[in-house]
């Protein structure tokens, strides 16, 4: 069992409220990735589960028991840390083997640990070195290999993947889910990186400001964001977010523009709203009814596709395009949308109406 529960966590930092009211059902065995922007509370999440920070409220319960007033080590989670407190007199392997001789385990079973999590992080050449000999993405692999050696009730890790170069990170992701197969433990894993938060995660919590503003799939939150803000926040290029109405069968932009109104905009007539609009779903190659006229802004070729800037009004939207598409800053054109993918919010609560 490894289910890890978080219950109205309150925490502030004199008049930083850093947690408010944080509520986390993690069930077992799953990649349960806590999304948000730096200063949104994940790291105080984190620590407030491994009994590491003094909670004003809440409860944390694992496997189902309330663990709320155990010590960390009562806790039995195992924690990455960014910076990845290797000792540096140390071998990696001596390293790697740190929580086991702590437990007084023999030397015959920490051996065959270390081996085991060695060659599942590709790490075996490497055991007799110490930090200031390996590179910052082999000093991740030990430090990971340290936390994967014992088998705790749960992994808890924080922007384990941070301080490597892109190259590497990709790498790492693909090896963190091969991982979390093969032991198909429960990892708590944070992030402000939501490419590394949907590739990699089962369950996905977003963090805005110590409140949680969403909890899904990975689909989900992309596909169904509860808010604006999270639309905003979760995608690259990032979502289109354009103020409008609706009036009758249309929706009316601020900046003058008419789309048919999509089946699913039950809003009433002139509501203030806010209609999101996915790179993906927007179009200056294809021709559709619904449209809306711009001039080109700019383009950002991307190897495999290139995203075109349309100015809209006032108002600049990204549109994904292939990689040869052209065109001239301030040519006219129209960027057809589809609107069954569009996403409609409330201008004053942010709320999607979807
Ligand atoms: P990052 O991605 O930058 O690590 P985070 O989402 O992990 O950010 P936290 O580290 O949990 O955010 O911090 C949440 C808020 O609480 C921030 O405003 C931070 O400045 C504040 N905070 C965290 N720890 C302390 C502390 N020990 N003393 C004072 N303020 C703190």
């Amino acid at each position: 069992m490894g289910t890890v529960a978080a219950h109205g966590l309150r925490k502030s930092f004199g008049k930083v409220q850093a947690l408010d009211g944080v509520t986390l059902d993690v069930p077992d065995g799953s990649f349960f990735v806590v999304l948000g922007p730096s200063g949104a509370g994940k790291t105080t999440t984190l620590r407030a589960i491994a009994g590491l920070e003094q909670l004003d409220a809440g409860s944390v319960h694992l496997d189902g028991r309330d663990a709320t007033g155990d010590t960390p080590a009562e806790r039995d989670l195992a924690m990455v840390f960014q910076s990845y407190a290797l000792y540096p007199r140390r071998t990696a392997y001596e390293n790697i083997a740190s929580p086991l001789r702590a437990r007084r385990r023999s030397p015959g079973e920490i051996a065959a640990a270390v081996d085991r999590v060695a060659s599942l992080l590709h790490i075996e050449r490497l055991l007799q070195r110490r930090p200031a000999q390996l590179s910052g993405g082999e000093m991740q692999r030990v430090a990971l290999a340290r936390a994967l050696v014992r088998s705790p009730r749960a992994f808890l890790m924080d922007e384990p993947l941070t301080n490597l170069d892109l190259k590497l990170r990709v790498e790492m992701r693909t090896e963190l889910t091969r991982i979390h197969r093969s032991l198909g433990a429960t990892f708590v894993y944070v992030t402000n990186d939501q490419v590394e938060a949907l590739s990699m995660a089962d369950r996905v919590a977003v963090l805005k400001e110590g409140k949680v503003q969403q909890i899904g799939t990975p689909a989900e939150v992309y596909e169904r964001p509860a808010n604006q803000w999270v639309a905003g926040f979760v995608g690259s290029p990032p979502i289109s977010l354009l103020p409008c109405q609706a009036q009758g069968d249309h929706l009316v932009g601020a900046e003058g523009w008419t789309l048919p109104r999509p089946r699913w905009a039950t809003a009433e007539d002139g509501r203030a709203l806010v209609l999101g609009l996915r790179a993906e779903d927007l179009s200056v190659e294809r021709r559709g009814d619904a449209s809306l006229p711009g001039e080109l802004y700019g383009l950002e070729p991307l190897g495999d596709r290139t995203v075109v800037d349309v100015r809209v009004g006032t108002e600049i939207l990204k549109v994904k395009a292939r990689p040869t598409v052209t065109g001239s800053p301030g040519e006219r054109l129209r960027v057809t949308v589809d609107l069954d993918r569009a996403h409609l919010f409330d201008a004053g609560t942010g709320l999607s109406l979807a």
